[in-house]
């Protein structure tokens, strides 16, 4: 079975030329589905196969300064949508918020891929953590059909700071795909991604789990080396 590989290059490079480098770098591969999550502003200007936007906004036009609507990600022909990262939901994004992009995103055609574990802690046992994923699902799926969302699951403790050799604790492939089978089992959701600290090391630990269906990685997704690696287990 093909796994969904996702690269969220978050705030880097600096410069569209890196960018392009760096898209340019990044293999082809045939035997996982691979997006690669440029910043906004290099979007149009990334020769990909798979291309998917960092955030969206839930409005299609009108008076919202600064914001980037689905329908004009459609128009760039994104094919995915990051909603409710951790690192916008620590700036203020509230499940409210997340599941107005969600909508957004499936009114327009594009796959959601929506995470969670923002508020999770490496103390939490499996049953604490459900807990706090069932009260974000809750909000965040409300009157959505969960089986056309993407869920990424990242314990937000687990999330590096971009490196991509990171020593960080990061969660066991047991528990993700304990985690996994709960998400799919409560809320209908078919498709499950692990987050946190994915590397060449690590990686294929995640992907051999017959529930975890593939993985969201950020600052490995930054050195082509090490995510060629990653699509290629
Ligand atoms: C992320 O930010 O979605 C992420 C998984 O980052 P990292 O791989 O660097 O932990």
């Amino acid at each position: 079975m093909k796994k969904l590989i996702i690269a969220n290059w978050k705030l880097n490079p600096t410069t569209l030329k890196d960018a392009q480098k760096l898209a340019a770098s990044i293999e082809r591969a045939k035997k996982n589905t691979v997006v690669l999550c440029p910043p906004t502003v290099y979007l149009s200007q990334i020769d990909y196969p798979n291309l998917g936007a960092q955030d969206c906004f839930w409005a299609e036009k009108g008076p919202h300064t600064g914001q980037t609507s689905a329908a004009q990600l459609k128009d760039l022909k994104v094919k995915y949508c990051l909603v409710g990262h951790s690192e916008k939901r620590e700036v203020g994004d509230t499940d409210e918020m997340v599941n107005a992009k969600v909508k957004a995103c499936l009114e327009n055609k594009i796959i959601p891929v929506l995470c969670i574990g923002f508020g999770t802690t490496v103390e939490q046992d499996d049953l604490e953590v459900t807990d706090v994923l069932k009260q974000q699902l809750d909000i965040d799926l409300a009157g959505v059909d969960a089986s056309e969302v993407v869920v990424a699951y990242e314990p937000v403790w687990a999330i590096s700071s971009g490196d991509p050799y990171a020593t960080k604790k990061i969660a066991t492939p047991d528990h993700a795909e304990k985690i996994s089978i709960f998400i799919k089992s409560k809320f209908g959701v078919e498709k499950v991604l692990y987050g946190g600290s994915a590397n060449p090391s690590n990686a294929k630990g995640f992907l051999d789990q017959q529930n975890v269906d593939g993985l969201l990685v950020g600052g490995a997704s930054l050195i082509a080396s090490q995510f060629n690696s990653i699509i290629n287990i």
